[in-house]
């Protein structure tokens, strides 16, 4: 790491001590961040990392609910507010168990970049709770999400911050928290959070959009080897909505997924996951994986084993964060692997990314390949804004365009700044440098 970002970066470890994803995210970008100083004195001078890393806002909760038997639980609330300099605050909510400041923290970060890379007006921001609504009623969802909301409103709205789902977040969980926001502002203000159903102002394309748009990008790495993915073999962790519609996309376009996980075991599916039967068992009916293989033959199921062990041509991380480490990094890149498309946030460690890296394998970042979810829901407000409803065709246009046009951002800057092909460094070095502009612009905020 540069020298003169070291100190910076101590300093920030320092500050947020615990926060071990936090400091995975910081190092990650200040690694690539050398270069851009020595052409931009002024952004060592105003002080824009140290400023970039201390959020602008940090609102943490309590959320009492009380479940089906009657009995009050009680979770935390998280919204960080990191940076506003391109746009307001936009980031989705997480509920699962392991939500902690510096989980909220890591990919608030992540989002400033990613943010920036769409080249839409939005801020970064992140938020969630330590409720898992795995195995809850819907009437407990509901509860739960009216007592979350019930503080959160105070600091959302249309120009100050916009949530969105994420993971154990997504249309079921929008409508409750939409509606307790409404019901407490009386205002009917669809720009105040992504993700909404399609009748009551979402957007079409915006459930498919992360997974859609993860394999774009990763179409357009695979392009620059001459490649495709038309005829690959490809292995997808997570069963979620990223990990779905990624399965379904890499397949229209040719591929065979063979395998695909949720937090119990993974499914091998050699003739290519039934996309409709894993819609009807994760969507539809909130199963679990095993459900799958009980109503197809041909599969098998591996209870409680790492994905990464199924060979692939194309692997698609779309579960969680640090999914995907140095031994399952070494031994797809020994199997064949050549190309990474990360759908979830940061789901491979850094061993992995070196790994990769060194190999030549095409590895795509998640804060450039899954910027699809967040450029669509900025689309998602361009609708609302304009009290409109796009095509399903002209949404999906508006989305690939944007991904190609992050893709050739990232490959860019790699190229100018004399690393072409190194996806890490372009995404990090665009998106910081159109945030530091910014900010330099707005003066001492
Ligand atoms: P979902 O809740 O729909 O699905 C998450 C999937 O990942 C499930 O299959 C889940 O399995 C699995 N998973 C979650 N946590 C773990 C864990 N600790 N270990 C193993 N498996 C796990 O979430 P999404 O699909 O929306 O999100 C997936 C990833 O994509 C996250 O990293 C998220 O931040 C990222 N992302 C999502 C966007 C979106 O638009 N939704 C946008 C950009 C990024 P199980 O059901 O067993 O828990």
């Amino acid at each position: 790491m540069d020298a003169r970002l070291e100190a910076v970066r101590d300093t920030v470890l320092a500050r947020n001590p615990g926060e071990a994803e936090f400091h995975q995210a910081v190092v990650e970008v200040f690694e690539s961040l050398g270069p851009v100083h020595d052409r931009h004195p002024e952004f060592l001078e105003a002080a824009i990392l140290e400023r970039l890393c201390e959020p602008e806002r940090q609102i943490i909760f309590r959320v009492p609910w009380t479940d089906d038997s009657g009995r009050v639980q009680i979770n935390r609330g998280f919204r960080v507010e990191f940076n506003s300099a391109l746009g307001p605050y936009k980031g989705g909510l997480r509920f699962h168990p392991s939500v902690y400041l510096g989980i909220v923290k890591f990919l608030g970060f992540e989002q400033i970049f990613k943010n920036a890379l769409t080249g839409m007006p939005i801020g970064g921001g992140k938020g969630g709770s330590d409720f898992d609504p795995r195995g809850r009623s819907d009437a407990e969802v509901m509860r739960f999400c009216q007592s979350f909301m019930t503080e959160l409103y105070r600091h959302i709205g249309e120009y100050t911050d916009v949530p969105a789902g994420d993971i154990g977040v997504g249309g079921r969980e929008i409508g409750y928290l939409f509606g307790q926001y409404k019901r407490i502002t009386n205002r009917y203000e669809s720009g105040v959070l992504t993700g909404k159903g399609i009748s009551w102002g979402g957007s079409l394309v915006r459930p498919e959009a992360t997974g859609f748009g993860t394999v774009i990008f990763t179409e357009e790495m695979l392009k620059t080897r001459g490649s495709s993915f038309d005829g690959q073999r490809v292995v997808v962790s997570g069963s979620g909505n990223v990990a779905i519609n990624a399965i379904a996309k890499a397949q229209a376009l040719g591929a065979t997924v063979v395998a695909c996980s949720d937090s119990s075991g993974y499914v091998v599916d050699e003739a290519g996951i039934d996309v409709g039967l894993l819609r009807q068992v994760k969507e539809v009916e909130r199963g679990r994986l095993k459900d799958y293989v009980l109503r197809r033959s041909g599969v098998s199921y591996v209870e409680a084993g790492c994905v990464w062990d199924v060979d692939a041509t194309v692997a698609l991380p779309c579960a969680t964060q640090n999914e995907l480490d140095g031994g399952a990094a070494a031994r797809l890149v020994r199997n064949g692997l050549l190309a990474v498309g990360e759908g979830a946030n940061m789901p491979s460690t850094r061993d992995a990314v070196a790994v990769f890296q060194e190999a030549g394998v095409l590895f795509g970042p998640g804060k450039a390949a899954n910027a699809g979810g967040v450029a669509t829901s900025a689309l998602e407000m361009q609708q609302n804004a304009s009290r409109d409803s796009w095509s399903f065709e002209h949404t999906e246009q508006r989305l690939t365009d944007i991904m190609v046009g992050i893709h050739h951002r990232c490959a860019s800057t790699a190229d100018e700044y004399g690393e072409p092909g190194n996806y890490v460094l372009g995404a990090n070095i665009g998106g910081f440098v159109k945030v530091a502009d910014a900010m330099l612009a707005q003066g001492l905020i």
